[in-house]
Order: C-alpha cells, then sequence, then structure tokens
C-alpha cells in the first residue's frame, strides 16, 4: 500500500470526474515539516501553534517564537503555512497561567476569546508572525471565531501589528491572507459580509462536530452517536459551501475526518475542495478520490437524502462497492 501511494505522490488528487481536490498537510511542531515534501502535501492548512506554548514551562520569548515560525516557513519551501494563533483553554491548559476554574471548558473561555479579552500573548504571537515572514508571503487564521466582531476585533489586531512593524522600519509580509477557522455553527449564519471581510475559512470540523450535536469530542460515549456522514450536518456544511462558493470565499476542511477517505469522499463530492489532514493520510485519500466519480457520489448521496436515511455512508460504501 505505501507503495501504492508513493507511486501517487507527485499526480493531483483528480477524480475521474475531473474535479481536482487540493490536499495539505496539518502540522504543529517543526518536527512535522519533512512529511510536507514526502507526503505530497501542496502546503500546511492548519499549523497548530499552541503545542510550541505546551511544551515549555515558562511562556515563550517572541524572538524565539518569530526563530521557530521563520524556520518553519524556510522548510516550507514556498508552499503557503496557515498558522493558527493561540487555541488554549479547553483541554489545552499552559502549565505558567492560571488555569481558569470553569464548568464546561469546551464552551468556555478559550481561544480568540482569550486572545481579544487579553490580548498581549496575540500581540506578541502576530508580530513574531510578521518578522518571521520578513517579506514573504503570511497566512494567519483566528481559532473559534463565533461571530463576526471577533473576526473583526482579530484582524483590527493583525493590521495594528502591521502598522508597527511598518513604523518600525521592520519588512511587511509580500502578502497577507487573514483567515478564521469555522468552528462554531453560528458561523454558517454568519452575515454576507463576514463571507466577504475573511481572506478564506478553514472548517475545524473536530470542534464543530462536537458543538452541532452537542457531544463532547473528548466522551467517546456520545461522540460515536453522531456520524460526520449525518444528513443534518452535511446540509450544515452544503450551506457552508454554497454560500462560501457565492461570495469567492476559499475554503477547506482541517478536521480529522479530511483525513478519513470515506469521510473526504463525500466532502468532496459535496464541493469541498481543499481538506487538510495529517500527513500520513494524504496518500489513502488521494488513492481514494483517484478511483471515484464525484459527480456519482454525489448522486448517491443524494440519493439516500431521498429516501430519508439518517447517514450516508452506507451509501457510499455501497457506491465503492458497485464502483470500484
Ligand atoms: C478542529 O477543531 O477540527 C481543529 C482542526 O482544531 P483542534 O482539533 O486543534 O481543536
Ligand atoms: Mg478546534
Amino acid at each position: 500500500a505505501q507503495e501504492r501511494y508513493a507511486s501517487i505522490r507527485d499526480l493531483p488528487a483528480e477524480a475521474k470526474c475531473g474535479t481536482v481536490v487540493s490536499l495539505h498537510m496539518n502540522a504543529g511542531l517543526m518536527a512535522d515539516l519533512p512529511s510536507l515534501p514526502s507526503s505530497g502535501a501542496e502546503g500546511v492548512g492548519l499549523f497548530r501553534t499552541e503545542l510550541q506554548f505546551l511544551i515549555r514551562n515558562q511562556m515563550p520569548k517572541r524572538a524565539e517564537l518569530s526563530a521557530l515560525y521563520a524556520r518553519v516557513m524556510d522548510a516550507a519551501g514556498g508552499k503557503r503555512v496557515a498558522f493558527r494563533t493561540l487555541d488554549i483553554g479547553s483541554d489545552k491548559v499552559l502549565p505558567y497561567m492560571k488555569p481558569n476554574d470553569e464548568p464546561n471548558p469546551a464552551l468556555g473561555w478559550r481561544a480568540i476569546r482569550v486572545g481579544l479579552d487579553k490580548p498581549g500573548v496575540l500581540r506578541m504571537q502576530i508580530q513574531a508572525l510578521i518578522r518571521a515572514a520578513n517579506g514573504r508571503p503570511l497566512t494567519v487564521m483566528f481559532p473559534f471565531v463565533a461571530q463576526l466582531d471577533e473576526f473583526r476585533a482579530a484582524r483590527a489586531e493583525f493590521e495594528k501589528a502591521m502598522e508597527r512593524e511598518r513604523i518600525l522600519g521592520h519588512p511587511l509580509p509580500s502578502d497577507v491572507q487573514v483567515g478564521a477557522m469555522l468552528e462554531t455553527p453560528s458561523l454558517g449564519f454568519a452575515p454576507d459580509v463576514f463571507y466577504r471581510e475573511v481572506d478564506f475559512l478553514s472548517i475545524g470540523g473536530n470542534d464543530l462536530k462536537q458543538f452541532f450535536f452537542a457531544a463532547d469530542r473528548e466522551n467517546e460515549r456520545v461522540r460515536k452517536r453522531y456520524d460526520t456522514l449525518n444528513v443534518s450536518f452535511l446540509s450544515f456544511l452544503e450551506r457552508v459551501i454554497e454560500r462560501c462558493d457565492a461570495h469567492g470565499t476559499p475554503l477547506s476542511f482541517c478536521g480529522e475526518d479530511a483525513g478519513r477517505p470515506i469521510e473526504a469522499l463525500a466532502l468532496a463530492a459535496m464541493g469541498m475542495r481543499t481538506l487538510s489532514m495529517r500527513p500520513a493520510s494524504i496518500g489513502p485519500v488521494k488513492h481514494m478520490l483517484r478511483r471515484v466519480n464525484l459527480r456519482d457520489v454525489r448522486a448517491a448521496i443524494d440519493a439516500a437524502r431521498d429516501r430519508g436515511e439518517q447517514s450516508v455512508r452506507p451509501a457510499v460504501l455501497e457506491y465503492l462497492r458497485d464502483d470500484g
């Protein structure tokens, strides 16, 4: 199987119908970057920055972070890296920060909520990223944005940091993409202006699913009840895809489901054109996509929805049995 994947490494994830899906990798450590060329990923669709904060016993300094981010960009060799700003709180607690005693941490003071209320760390991180780019393109995304004004406030922090760097005479990134992660159902219903203002959206399916079904992602017992290929979840994703298409907003999916071949296939059939996953999943997902006709998969999905099935998984599996 490894050889089969190696043989398609430099080929596009092009389905039989001609649709091409762009495959990117998720990363969180410098040590992940060597997988970029060997996996055939087109870029890093999600770089989780919190690991750098979690593995230390004190807050990292801006210069250290900047040097690290620069090395990540160097290792990516000109391919895009989407740096996600710090997503702490909830399951990710920093040893050197006072823990919050919250009854529901996943629904609590975390990610961009912390970044906006106590902006010191967010500002430091943004400045480190701008300096690391040092005149190269820069892609930044904010985690857990739940409403328009949170994105606007986070972006304003970014613009202020750019202005400060300009005044200090530091080189600015040659191109800037500032996006949001869609991890709460509320963003699916955000006003049109949100879809126009973000440079891109990336669906954090792990959190989105947890909030969509009100089922804790850490709790096997409830998590397993809900299939990603559940028709309600797919309808929600369909709506987001349609809205992004209508506004020309680049959209990707970077939750764990993107790396599962059946799920990836269904996402692509629903119209998702960029998937980001752990490097080892890229071969299997590409192999799957190359053997199918996405229009036929979509027809199978729609037929299952018309029949009133709860999940389209059996229909997708049947398509694969009959067709591959
Ligand atoms: C997600 O929620 O799907 C995601 C990609 O972010 P994390 O798993 O780090 O919360
Ligand atoms: Mg998340």
